[in-house]
C-alpha cells in the first residue's frame, strides 16, 4: 500500500514550489505560488493545502525544505534571494509541522540538492565531471567531480568585467559580480536604470527584437555569462555545463551566449553546454533524493 512519506518544498526567491511524496517515491501534485515575505507561514500553509490524513502526518518521515543560501545544521546563515541577511533557524521555525514522533525535517541548499537530482536521473548518469549553473533570482554553480558533488561554486560574486555600467550594486553588497548583471536580480535593477518602461525581464526580453534599450540590457547580461562561463571553463575541466533555473531554462536563447562568445574569454576548450531535463521541478526532486540518499 502507498503511504505518504515525505513533504517536500522548493523555496526560492519568487517561486515556491512543494509536494508530498509516496513511499515508492511518486510524486503527488506540485503547488506552485509566488514567494510571500513571511515565507515561514506560507511553508506551513502550503503543508496544510497538501493534504495529509491524520495518520500519515503522524507517520511522515521527512520534511524537506531546499533553500537558496548557506545552510549549517538545518540554520539558513542567509539568504539574499529572500531578503535574509541574518541566519534563521528554519528546523525550529517548522517544528510545528511534526506531529508524529519520528519526522525528521531537512533544510538544504537547493544548489546542493538539485545537484543530487541531476546526478540520479539527469546528466549524472553519463558525466563524471560537470557544472549545474542555476541562472535565477541568483547565480551559483553546483560541481560534480568524479561523480561527487564538491563544496564551493558562488562564481556568481567573482567580479566581471561588464559591458557597460560598472559598479552595479550586487545583492551582496558588493560591486560588479556576475550576478549583479545577469542574475534576475541584476537585470531587474539593470531595467530600472536603463529602461523603467518595463517592470520584468520577461518584457524585456519580448521587447529585444524591437527596442534598442531592451537590447542593451540583454547584451549587457548576455556578455556577463559569457564571461562567468569562462571563468568556470577556466577553473576546471568538464564535459558539460548544465544550466537550470528561471532564467536559464526559460530566456536560454537569449541569455546563453554563444560557444563563440565565450571563447573570447576562456582558455580551455568549451564543453557541451545543455539545459537540465528536469525543468522547474529539478529542486523538489533534488529534495527528495536529500532524504533518502
Ligand atoms: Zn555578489
Amino acid at each position: 500500500m502507498s503511504y505518504i512519506k515525505m513533504q517536500v518544498f522548493d523555496l526560492g526567491g519568487t517561486w515556491i514550489r512543494a509536494a508530498n511524496i509516496s513511499n515508492e517515491g511518486k510524486f503527488g501534485s506540485i503547488i506552485k505560488e509566488p514567494t510571500e515575505e513571511d515565507f515561514i507561514g506560507q511553508i506551513k500553509k502550503i503543508s496544510g493545502q497538501l493534504t495529509l490524513s491524520t495518520e500519515e502526518r503522524n507517520h511522515l518521515d521527512y520534511i524537506v525544505v531546499a533553500t537558496p543560501g548557506p545552510v549549517r545544521d538545518g540554520m539558513l546563515l542567509s539568504a539574499p534571494p529572500l531578503g535574509l541577511k541574518n541566519s534563521l533557524d528554519l528546523k525550529k521555525e517548522l517544528a510545528s509541522l511534526v506531529t508524529g514522533k519520528s519526522t525528521e525535517i531537512i533544510v538544504e541548499n537547493d544548489l546542493n540538492a538539485a545537484v543530487l537530482a541531476e546526478l540520479h536521473e539527469g546528466y549524472g548518469k553519463q558525466w563524471n565531471n560537470f557544472y549545474l549553473l542555476t541562472l535565477s533570482t541568483g547565480i551559483g554553480a553546483g560541481i560534480v567531480l568524479n561523480g561527487k558533488s564538491v563544496k564551493g561554486g558562488e562564481f556568481g560574486h567573482s567580479p566581471i568585467n561588464p559591458l557597460e555600467y560598472p559598479d552595479q550594486r550586487c545583492s551582496c553588497g558588493r560591486t560588479n559580480c556576475w550576478s549583479a548583471y545577469a542574475s534576475g536580480k541584476g537585470i531587474e535593477s539593470l531595467i530600472k536604470k536603463i529602461y523603467p518602461k518595463y517592470e520584468t525581464i520577461e518584457e524585456v526580453c519580448k521587447a529585444y527584437k524591437k527596442e534598442e534599450a531592451a537590447r542593451t540590457i540583454i547584451n549587457i547580461a548576455n556578455n556577463a555569462n559569457a564571461q562567468g562561463l569562462a571563468m568556470m571553463i577556466n577553473a576546471l575541466e568538464v564535459e558539460g555545463i548544465v544550466i537550470m533555473g528561471s532564467l536559464g531554462l526559460h530566456q536560454y536563447n537569449l541569455l546563453i551566449p554563444s560557444n563563440i562568445e565565450i571563447e573570447e574569454y576562456a582558455i580551455n576548450s568549451i564543453p557541451e553546454i545543455v539545459k537540465t531535463k528536469l525543468g522547474d521541478t529539478i529542486g523538489l526532486l533534488g529534495a527528495y533524493y536529500r532524504a533518502i540518499s
